[in-house]
């Protein structure tokens, strides 16, 4: 549910698929901000956002995120970012050999449970 703000940039909801074009000309994405403050928030940014030769262009899709949820995604995405990388430590630790020798073992084993069972 939507609910209608003051804070009002001059575009609803209703105007998001008009794709606005920022100050180079060229139409401008939808971003999601990463920045604490208003994590998860949308907005629409320069083609070249962040990057060389950028305009600055900067305008809101999203209302203002309550405090409480906002809070609540910067924690999910800490928590996504620790997940990730812990899951990626423990991928560099895993010996490929010893999976593969694993793997043959069982398929030795599903060779004698298929002639058991035949
Ligand atoms: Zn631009």
């Amino acid at each position: 549910m939507r609910v209608p703000t003051s804070e009002s940039n001059g575009v609803t909801p209703n105007e998001v698929n008009s794709e606005p074009t920022c100050y180079c000309g060229l139409q401008s994405p939808i971003l999601i901000a990463k920045t604490r403050k208003n994590a998860g928030r949308r907005f629409h940014g320069c083609a070249k956002f962040d990057g060389p030769g950028c305009c600055n262009f900067f305008m809101w899709i999203d209302s203002k995120i309550p405090d409480h949820a906002r809070d609540m995604i910067v924690d999910l995405l800490e928590r996504n970012q620790a997940l990730g990388e812990s899951s990626q430590s423990r991928r560099d630790k895993v010996n490929v050999s010893l999976l593969l020798t694993e793997m043959k073992t069982q398929k030795a084993k599903n060779g004698r449970l298929k002639k058991e069972l035949a």
